[in-house]
């Protein structure tokens, strides 16, 4: 079994796209072992896009991460880090394939609705950054 973090970002909240994400992950048959609403903050956020943090892009995207509520879970299945990642599609929404999340519900990268850890180190990294261990079922 492995676990990831998955999240539905703010423009994903604000949109009402919550169930119906919440619904292909359900679906999928992958199990949700947390799950919280929260808003992110500033401190948080250059934690979490640690990685992005001298990127021309980063302050857009840390004002956008902390602009509204965001929908953070651990989700766990067998390759659950490369399921959720094809589940997603390409992190352009112009590259996603329709029938991914960000191939059906986005159109540009920089509001692209969901993320998901793209390798076993940041998932647990992320977890860890979003969730304490009695938080996880
Ligand atoms: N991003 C952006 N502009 C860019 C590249 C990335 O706003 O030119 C944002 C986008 O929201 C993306 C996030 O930064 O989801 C993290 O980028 P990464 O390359 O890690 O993509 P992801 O793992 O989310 O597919």
């Amino acid at each position: 079994m492995e676990q990831t973090f998955f999240m539905i970002k703010p423009d994903g909240t604000r949109r009402n796209l919550v169930g119906e994400i919440i619904s292909r992950i359900e679906k999928k048959g992958l199990e949700i072992k947390a799950m919280k609403m929260m808003q992110i903050s500033n401190r948080l956020a250059k934690k979490h896009y640690a990685e992005h943090i001298d990127k021309p892009f980063f302050s857009d995207l840390k004002e956008f991460i902390t602009s509204g509520p965001v929908v953070a879970m651990v989700v766990e299945g067998p390759g659950a880090i490369k399921i959720v990642r094809r589940m997603m599609g390409q992190t352009d929404p112009a590259e996603s394939t329709p029938g991914s999340i960000r191939g059906d519900y986005a159109l540009s990268i920089d509001r692209n609705v969901v993320h998901g850890s793209d390798s076993p180190e940041s998932a647990e990294r992320e977890i860890d950054l979003f969730f304490s261990e009695d938080e996880i079922i």
